[in-house]
């Protein structure tokens, strides 16, 4: 029979359109569910478009939250069918070390602030709300595994945060969710999972034959299996220091394209011999692991390292490996606005260093630059004016072949180097650009501005 509301039908594959966007922006206040309670037919197609149901964005906060998902999830489970492949994305949000990690979704939503509900607790102690929200990480992920994890080769892309420590682990439910073969899985993004060593021996993910980008970020995984066939792989440690159990994850993973590590000196990422893929490495951390001396990378033109303490040019310029003459974009990030020069002679020795991979870098066609670490660059560049070096950046093999850019990460504004600086344009733009900095007595302020920092 016609229903009145006929005349205002709208065409299936709109209506597609409109639950994808729907979808897209889902919140744990505008759930899919929604969907449903529209009209007849809204409710017909929602639930006929089962790929709409099969992806999972299970954010974990208050007590509230839990006990939604606890319903939500089987109806979701059926309504997705028995053949669309799963994407998982499950957190808990009261857990994260950094609560900056938070989702554009919950960020500011009190349902996740982490802190007691209790307003006559102390700040600092736990409400009912943390074991319930770990323990409902936990059976999600179960119930989304399936009974004998049956479920877990239709998984297509596993992003999990759970807010582990080395002290605060995962139980045996998580593990075993873990330990079914995922032939389908291609992406994998864990942070802060951590499997105590004696809650199974079972290895984890033990297939990942099909895992293309995998990101392991704080975790303490002792028998996660490798990822061999990764092409994209962001590994290492934000914020776990001490006993770090060493990373296995890409030892043989030879195909690997992008590699963003975040290393530790008390902690060892174990990486195969030679890259040959490797086109992109960034280094998030200021200390460069001694196994990159060893390892070729003969296709490496992306490059980017990071300076807060220690200068970390000496030690690049001495990996054999990286093709420095071949690099098109080196970048060199500082946070604070600052780095560690505690005198003349050491801004002396940054400079030059600095200078000499500008030498070997002649394919450069990008430097992008941030905080203290722009400023010694365009020191270093006008200081070579004043001395009448500057003949461009590269004045032997370069010549007006290609002309290098500079930019600068802070604000994303770019300038292109022409050979033409002059003492006054560099100074103009470390004014625009740094307005912290006094171009005249650069070297002070970079020694000020660290120390007024600590
Ligand atoms: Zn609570």
């Amino acid at each position: 029979m016609a229903s009145n509301h006929d005349n205002a039908r709208v065409p299936f594959d709109i209506l597609g359109l409109i639950f994808a966007h729907y979808a897209e922006g889902e919140t744990i206040r505008f759930p899919l569910e929604t969907l449903l309670l529209v009209c007849k037919d809204w409710n017909r197609a929602a639930l006929g478009h089962r790929a709409l149901w099969s992806r999972f964005r299970i954010y974990l906060g208050r007590e509230n939250t839990s006990v939604m998902w606890k319903a939500r999830l089987p109806q979701r489970l059926a309504r997705c069918g028995p053949d669309c492949l799963l994407d998982i994305d499950l957190r808990n949000l009261l857990d994260l070390l950094n609560p900056e990690d938070a989702t554009e979704e919950t960020n500011g939503d009190e349902l996740y602030l982490p802190l007691t509900c209790d307003p006559t607790a102390e700040w600092s102690s736990e409400c009912d709300c943390f074991d319930i929200a770990r323990q409902c990480a936990e059976s999600s992920l179960s119930g989304l595994s399936g009974p004998d994890g049956a479920l877990c080769s239709r998984w297509r892309t596993l992003r999990l945060e759970l807010g582990h420590t080395p002290s605060r682990v995962g139980s045996r439910l998580l593990a075993d969710a873990l330990s079914y073969p995922t032939p389908n899985l291609r992406m994998v993004y864990l942070n802060q999972v951590c499997l105590e060593t004696q809650a199974t021996e079972k290895t984890v993910l033990p297939n990942t034959s099909s895992v293309l980008n995998v990101t392991l970020l704080d975790c303490e995984l002792p028998f996660l299996h490798t990822f061999d066939d990764a092409h994209e792989a962001v590994i290492g440690w934000r914020y776990l220091v001490g006993n770090l159990t060493p990373l296995r994850a890409l030892h043989r993973a030879k195909q690997v394209q992008t590699l963003v590590l975040w290393p530790d000196s008390s902690g060892r990422i174990q990486l195969p011999v030679q890259f040959h893929q490797l086109k992109t490495l960034h280094i998030k951390a200021n200390y460069i692991p001694t196994e990159l001396s060893a390892i070729e990378f003969p296709l490496l033109n992306d490059l980017a390292i990071y300076w807060d303490v220690q200068n970390p040019i000496p030690l690049i310029l001495s990996c054999r490996g990286i093709p420095i003459e071949n690099l098109r974009r080196i970048t060199i990030e500082s946070p604070f606005q600052a780095i560690e020069i505690n005198s003349e002679s050491e801004y002396v020795a940054a400079s030059e260093s600095l200078l000499a991979l500008f030498r070997r870098a002649t394919s450069l066609k990008d430097m992008a630059f941030s905080g203290g670490a722009l400023a010694i660059v365009l020191k270093t560049l006008w200081d070579t004016i004043e001395n009448g070096q500057y003949k461009g950046l590269f004045p032997s093999t370069k010549g007006s072949v290609e002309l290098p850019w500079i930019i600068n990460l802070d604000g994303g504004d770019a300038f292109e180097l022409d050979g033409e600086e002059t003492v006054e344009s560099l100074q103009a733009l470390c004014i625009r650009w740094l307005p912290d900095y006094d171009p005249e007595n650069l070297v002070e302020c970079l020694i000020e501005s660290y120390f007024s920092l600590f």
